[in-house]
């Protein structure tokens, strides 16, 4: 048995050195596994009473205000309850387990000073730089307060999609961005509070909820909670959770439960006892990966993983993405590859790591030429790709995108392909002047059917900008992203059109390289989208809210023909809205006095938006003064 004890330290220690260093080799549900096999055996061993040191060297050490200690863990309904039932609290505040990296606000009179990393608990990396570049930080704070805030710093499952998919998954790639010497990144990173301590006063927050409810106030972003009394009704919310979890923003991996009433001394132990973290069940398993196939949207291969069928989540899984070509020679997967699979709330599972790789194991080939046209694929690492901008592997996906983006019922990829494939449809315009006798001429197409789905069809004429944007298949450019562009004030074709790389660079969420994939898709896509339109079967909906619509205005300095209050008012009245801060995406900033050197003339000027005076802001509205 102690041949195991020693194993299983030398397993904990190593998994806690890589991560903290921002590397883990296993998730978060297998190292609990080692650790509650270690206080099984051994209850009494040094490790379990302090959380593993951080090695990452270069940034200051800072101790943290109170030790930020190590959550209990309960992984099932049974220990939850055991545990529910020995704190007896009365009432539980259940806040959402988020999965990135934790991290310490320290204040001063009100000031932010330090923001420190868990580290080992005592003390951690002071990265006070890169957090002043998070979203959700607050500089300053009123009354005075010297104390911690505590919040986890996340990235969303978009960013890493859409920058980071190099990394396995939003918490690898948050933890490595927030400890960037150079402070790259950290802009998109987000920090999300659920604690706070006021260093000199224990009574300052008696109550869970009232802490929550002063973090709002001030401004942070808290992490989403609800009040239970029936232990059980936990474990229900906790299923409907883990159902729901990949709907949410950012990762989850299980909930927090506290009791409602604070016991600042319990929150001083290495592992407070009147809090537990409730885990999702975990959900990874392990298999043997068989064969490789190379699934093609548009120019872009993925590869996917065939596995030997297992459990995983309560489903049976024979798939896992492997996501580009730098994560498997990162990992050195091989055909045959025993692998550790794991869900974390994706449709398709992922191969987290090799567990083992026999002798001999082959490497895995990547295609050399477009299955479609033939052209030398290009391995960009993180993209596998055909270059070739003509490629019919690029129309076909097109057009799919398309019929699924407007939800086109009944256009399967069985008639689209024979479409496609007889020549009759080459792009979107081509849908638009198909008729019955085109659809009849198919196999095993009745009239029905074929009215049935030219009906459903035409029947999505008037489509949002968004919609029409993501609908041609624009590297990278989904309906989120296509959203954004337009809230960004980019809401009309030609604005999209007009627009440069740094247009779009400037656009939250959107960074260097897809800005330019942007420009450069909607160039060459240019004369595809002028025949869709032609067609006459398909026109952008322009909102009719009135003559502000879509515009956001911010208001600064008095105004002489009315009040503030009024003026917000006209605004939304026109169909326009009203923002509090100047930021990106603000249309215009309205201010008698532009030259004021006021923080928010600054600001307008430093991101080029639009400043007015009262006069122009009055002609806009189609008034030239204020009559009633
Ligand atoms: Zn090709």
């Amino acid at each position: 048995m102690s041949e195991r004890v020693n194993e299983l330290e030398k397993l904990i220690a190593h998994h806690q050195k890589r991560y903290y260093n921002g590397e883990p080799e296993i998730s978060d549900g297998e190292f609990d596994l080692l650790w509650d096999e270690l206080r099984r055996l051994d209850p009494a061993n040094a490790l379990l009473s302090r959380v593993g040191a951080d090695r990452a060297d270069g940034y200051p050490k800072r101790e943290h205000i109170i030790p930020m200690g190590s959550q209990d863990k309960a992984a099932d309904p049974e220990a939850f309850l055991r545990w529910a039932e020995r704190v007896g609290h009365d009432e539980f505040i259940v806040q959402l387990k988020m999965d990135g990296a934790s991290i310490e606000l320290q204040y001063e009179a009100g000031r932010l000073r330090h923001g420190v990393t868990r580290g080992d608990g005592i003390t951690g990396d002071d990265i006070t730089a890169n957090v002043r570049k998070m979203q959700g930080v607050i500089l300053s704070l009123p009354g005075g307060f010297t104390g911690a805030v505590r919040g986890e710093v996340l990235l969303s499952r978009e960013a890493h999609r859409a920058k980071y998919a190099d990394k396995a998954n939003p918490r690898n790639a948050a933890n490595g961005l927030m400890k960037r010497k150079d402070g790259v990144g950290a802009e998109d990173l987000e920090i999300v509070c659920y604690d706070a301590i006021e260093a000199t006063r224990d009574d300052f927050f008696r109550r869970e909820e009232d802490k929550l409810a002063w973090l709002v106030q001030n401004g942070f972003h808290i992490v989403e909670f609800t009040k239970l009394t029936d232990p059980s009704r936990i474990v229900e919310y906790r299923a409907q959770v883990a159902s729901r979890r990949d709907t949410f923003r950012f990762e989850i991996d299980g909930l927090v439960v506290k009791g409602q009433e604070i016991d600042p001394d319990d929150l001083r132990r290495a592992r407070p006892e009147r809090q537990i973290a409730f885990k999702f069940e975990l959900e990874e398993a392990a298999s043997t990966l068989r064969e490789v196939v190379w699934n093609s949207s548009g120019s872009l291969y993925t590869p996917i993983g065939l596995i030997d069928p297992v459990r995983l989540a309560g489903t049976t899984v024979k798939r896992a993405n492997l996501v580009n070509p730098r994560l498997i020679r990162e990992m050195d997967l091989r055909i045959g590859s025993r692998v550790a699979v794991t869900k974390r709330g994706e449709i398709i599972p992922k191969i987290e790591r090799v567990l083992e790789n026999p002798p001999d194991a082959p490497a895995i080939v990547l295609p050399e030429a477009c299955e479609r046209c033939g052209t030398r694929l290009v391995d960009e690492g993180t993209r596998l790709t055909c270059p070739n901008q003509g490629c019919p592997g690029r129309s076909y996906f097109r057009l799919r995108k398309w019929l699924d983006v407007l939800d086109v019922r009944d256009f399967g990829d069985a008639i689209l392909t024979r479409l496609f494939e007889s020549g009759r449809v080459n792009g979107i315009a081509d849908l638009y002047t198909l008729e019955e006798g085109d659809l009849t001429r198919l196999e095993r197409m009745g009239e029905t059917l074929a009215r049935k789905i030219l009906r459903n069809l035409y029947s999505v004429s008037t489509i949002p900008l968004s919609r029409f944007v993501a609908g041609f298949n624009i590297e990278g450019v989904g309906t989120v992203i296509a959203d954004k562009m337009v809230t960004a004030g980019l809401d009309t074709l030609a604005k999209l059109r007009n627009a440069k790389t740094e247009d779009y660079a400037r656009v939250n969420g959107i960074g260097e390289v897809l800005a330019a994939t942007i420009v450069r898709g909607l160039e060459d896509l240019g004369p595809q989208m002028d025949a869709v339109i032609a067609t006459g079967r398909v026109a952008i909906d322009v909102p009719t809210g009135g003559p502000l619509s879509g515009m956001s205005f911010c208001f600064t300095g008095t105004l002489a023909s009315m009040t503030r209050a009024r003026a917000q008012d006209l605004v939304r009245q026109a169909g326009g809205s009203v923002t509090p801060s100047v930021g990106r995406g603000l249309s215009c900033l309205v201010t008698n006095d532009p030259g004021s050197g006021s923080s928010k003339n600054r600001k307008a000027v430093e991101l080029g938006v639009q400043i007015m005076d009262e006069q122009a802001f009055l002609e806009l509205l189609g008034r030239t003064e204020e009559s009633d």
